[in-house]
Formats: structure tokens, sequence, C-alpha cells
């Protein structure tokens, strides 16, 4: 039996909770009831499937979240008339839009549509900015998880040599800023690889840490890191298999290759996934708190 440390984002989150009901508590008796509004556009079951889980964790926490759903066809225009009166809509302190958008539409416009102290994705190029100078408003809620996770299990990243793979702007990029900043569990020195990174193995080899956020099943291999280093597995990719519903989530990394040699690991699923919805949260409540 291997001594493989399994990291359950499932359980840091279960512990989190329990100190977000505290906030909650004290905000609503203060008469501030912290809302999030979801805008959902098209009918991409994946974002469905998102939407109603965090729409679902948000309310049985007694927050409020509301759906806006939008038809796949519409307008740039009509996206950002509805997020500016959301922008001013007192019921609400957090806005999301479900990404990926349809292709007509694009994305950063939106992005930056929405009201900076509402935007609790923390991906508008305000608190981007923010987040890169390290005095973050709003962390990306993903990248946050990731580092909670760590500090839960007492992974201190100082002086550790990370490399993220994938350098997207939800992902990658954001989680790759936040473990070289100069504070408490970061100052890790980071490597950011991407599809078109020559030899990656030469950096996976290399790291203490390995953070897979690319979107392709089984692609960590256990050649390709060192005995005793850390994977967290950001990864959410379905494969058809031959169960009730016809497929089944996993990470990035082939798990059974990884096993043995690793010191310790994200599951998929119950590891980053459950975080990023806490993160959500947390990040609803700090909007409540700030700008309520
Ligand atoms: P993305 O498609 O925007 O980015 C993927 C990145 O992977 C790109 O930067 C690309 O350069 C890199 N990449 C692709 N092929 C590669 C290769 N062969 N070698 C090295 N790098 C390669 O995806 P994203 O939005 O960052 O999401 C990545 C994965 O994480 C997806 O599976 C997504 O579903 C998942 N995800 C999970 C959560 C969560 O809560 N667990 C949250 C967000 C995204």
């Amino acid at each position: 039996m291997s001594e493989t440390l399994i990291l359950s984002g499932k359980d840091v989150a279960d512990s989190i909770y329990n100190n977000l009901n505290r906030r909650i508590s004290k905000l609503i008796d203060i008469g501030v009831r912290p809302g999030l509004c979801v805008i959902l556009i098209g009918d991409d079951p994946a974002s469905q499937i998102y939407v109603r889980t965090k729409t679902k964790k948000l309310n049985s926490l007694g927050l409020l979240s509301d759906t806006v759903l939008l038809k796949n066809n519409i307008n740039e225009k009509k996206v950002i008339k509805v997020i500016s009166e959301l922008n001013t809509d007192p019921r609400y302190h957090g806005i999301l839009v479900q990404l990926p958008l349809p292709e007509h539409i694009n994305s950063q416009n939106i992005i930056n549509s929405i009201k900076p102290e509402k935007d609790v994705d923390g991906f508008h190029p305000e608190n981007v900015g923010w987040l890169s100078i390290g005095k973050p408003r709003f962390i990306p809620c993903t990248p946050k998880g990731i580092m909670k996770i760590l500090e839960h299990y007492n992974i201190d990243l100082n002086r550790k040599n990370v490399v993220v793979i994938g350098r997207s702007n939800i992902v990658g990029r954001p989680i790759s800023i936040l473990t070289s900043l100069n504070r408490e569990w970061a100052n890790a020195t980071c490597t950011v690889c991407h599809s078109r990174t020559k030899n990656l193995d030469f950096y996976t080899k290399n790291a203490d840490v390995v953070i897979s956020a690319i979107g392709i099943p089984n692609f960590l291999k256990g050649d390709m890191l060192k005995k005793g280093s850390i994977v967290i597995d950001v990864g959410i990719n379905r494969v058809n298999v031959d169960n009730h519903k016809g497929y089944k989530i996993v990470g990035d990394a082939d798990w059974d290759a990884i096993y043995e040699k690793v010191a310790s690991a994200t599951p998929v699923p119950g590891g980053v996934g459950p975080m990023t919805i806490a993160m959500l949260v947390e990040n609803t409540i700090e909007a409540a708190e700030k700008f309520g």
C-alpha cells in the first residue's frame, strides 16, 4: 500500500463552509444577504451543470443566487446591457458570467463590462492588475482554492519549484502569479508551461509541485514526475465509459501511473472542483462585506 496522501478538496471545502456560515450570519444580522447573479448564455450541458451546482450550494447556505438565462444567439450589446443593469442592482454583490461564451461574443468585452467591485470571479483587468501587484481584491476561484488546499495540508511553497501546465486567464496565469507572490505559503519559483513548451518533461521532472490545468485526460504520467512531488490536478475531462451515464469525469493526471510516484495529489473528482465553488461563495461574501 502506497503512502500517497490524497489532498481532498472536498474535506477542505467542508471545513471552510463552517467558517463562512459565521460570516453569512453576521451579514444577515445587519440586513445584508449576500447575493450572486449568474449569467448563462446558450445551452451547453456542462455549463448548465456547473451553474446548477453553484446555485444549489449558495442557496443551501442562505445566500441569494439567481440565474439569468440568455439565448445562444443574443448579441454582445444586449449582454452588456443586462450586465449594466445588474451592476447597479443592490441585491447582487457578485456577478458571474459562465464561460465559455458562444463564439460570436467577445468574452473580454463581456468581462470588462462587469463592475470590478462585483467581479467575484476576479477576471476583470482591474482585478487581475491588483492580483499582479500582490494586493488582490478578488482572487479567481480555482487558483484561490488551490492555495487553500496547499495551506490546509501544510504544504508551504516557499523556495519550492512549481510548474504550472496551462496559461489560461482562469487558472494557469493567476495560479502562477499567486504561487510566486512574496507572501506566506507562496514564494515559489514558478515556471509556466503550455502547448508551445519544448521538452515539457524537463520542467515537470524538476518540479516539487506540478499544477496541471490543460484539459487532456491521462496527460500527466508518472515518468514525467520527480519522486515525492505533489500534483494538483485541475483538469475536468469527460471520458466515455460503459456506465449508466455513459461517461465519467477524470483529471489531467493518469492516476494509476502517478500514484506510486507522488507524495500527494488532488483527486478528480473531489479535489480542486469543490474548492472552486467554496471560493465563489467566499468571494461573494467578501463582496457583500466590502461593498454591500
Ligand atoms: P484552456 O483550454 O483555456 O487552457 C488550456 C491550457 O493548456 C492552454 O494554456 C494550453 O497552452 C495548455 N495546453 C494544451 N495542450 C497542452 C500540451 N499538450 N502541453 C502543455 N500545455 C498544453 O483551459 P482552462 O480553462 O485553463 O481549463 C483547463 C482544465 O481545467 C480543463 O479541463 C477545465 O475543465 C479545468 N477546469 C477545472 C476547474 C475546477 O474547478 N476544477 C476550473 C476551471 C477549469
